[in-house]
């Protein structure tokens, strides 16, 4: 192994050293320049690639000119079968690559099982860093997201979708979707109708390719505004404005009424504490003012 990629192994765990190696390796999300050296290093050292497309990943090595060590399809169905191989080649002292199709494996991608198993052996895991479209897209947005929350794709419909949704309206952090291109328009209408026409959105769409834009605006104007979907989106919802802070009145009136529905004092200060964010004790002050 090229002692670039074995020199980034130092594993807190403690795990043994001379075993085999599990290496989660990030590929482009569309330009193939984005291919790190170390990614490449990794690539050529393996004995083993787990990827989702043997085909994709296929291309990619020989696009840079790298003999194809062995592959095992890990994809969404067959990712927990290939546990046993994985562990094969680390336990005979080998290394292992985990490859997606594009970007971070893990991040809305297949791969954490393999990593969950091959930590939880005992093996040596290391990260070849590379592109994920939504540390990219959070950068693009302009928004200040020292606090973010990362949601994926979001579920396609029904109550699941509606709760999550509702979940998320009021998110301090900065939230990040990924969506489909047929789906993007309605998944825009729908945060537009829970979050507010007039949240802070950007919509980023082809990223590191051709035709790669980014649209930034109100939530309520980006339907209109951001084009027919073509391609690959994240969108990424700037943080909710902080809610009116509670008054003294409003926590006076809850207190009083969970008191008067046979709740104990103390019980009900902390109760419309949680409920509101507010201290424990500037509720109880409340309750048992004269
Ligand atoms: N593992 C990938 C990563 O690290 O970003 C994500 C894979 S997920 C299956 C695919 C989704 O990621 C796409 O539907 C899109 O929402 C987003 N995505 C991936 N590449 C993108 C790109 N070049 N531009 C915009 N979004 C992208």
């Amino acid at each position: 192994m090229s002692p670039a990629v074995v020199a980034s192994g130092a594993d807190p765990s403690g795990a043994p050293r001379g075993g085999g190696k599990l290496i989660i390796v990030g590929t482009p999300i569309g330009n193939m320049g984005d291919l790190s050296e170390r990614a490449r290093q990794a690539f050529a050292a393996v004995d083993l690639i787990a990827c989702e497309d043997t085909r994709r990943t296929g291309l990619l090595l020989s696009n840079c000119g790298i003999a194809n060590p062995g592959m095992v399809v890990a994809n969404e169905h067959t990712e927990h079968d290939r546990i046993g191989r994985v562990l094969e080649v680390l336990a005979a002292g080998g290394s292992v690559a985990i490859a997606s199709d594009a970007g971070m494996p893990t991040i809305s991608d297949p791969g954490a099982a393999l990593v969950r198993a091959a930590a939880q052996a005992g093996f040596e895991v290391v990260a070849v860093p590379g592109p994920t479209a939504a540390s990219s897209a959070i950068a693009l947005s302009g928004f200040a997201a020292t606090r973010w929350v990362f949601e994926g794709f979001i579920p396609r419909k029904g109550s699941e979708r509606a709760a999550r949704l509702v979940e998320l309206a009021d998110e301090r952090r900065v939230v990040v979707f990924y969506e489909a291109p047929h789906r993007l328009l309605r998944t825009l209408a729908d945060l537009a109708e829970v979050f507010g026409v007039d949240r802070e959105c950007s919509v980023a769409r082809e990223l590191t390719k051709m035709h790669e834009a980014v649209w930034r605006g109100s939530l309520g104007r980006a339907v209109d505004e951001v084009g027919e979907p073509r391609g690959e989106y994240v969108i990424v919802i700037d943080q909710a404005p902080p809610l009116a802070p509670v008054t003294d009145d409003e926590l006076r009136a809850a207190v009083h009424a969970a008191i008067h529905a046979g709740t104990s004092t103390k019980d009900a200060s902390a109760e419309v504490a949680a409920r509101f964010g507010v201290g424990r004790r500037r509720v109880y002050q409340l309750a048992t003012e004269g």
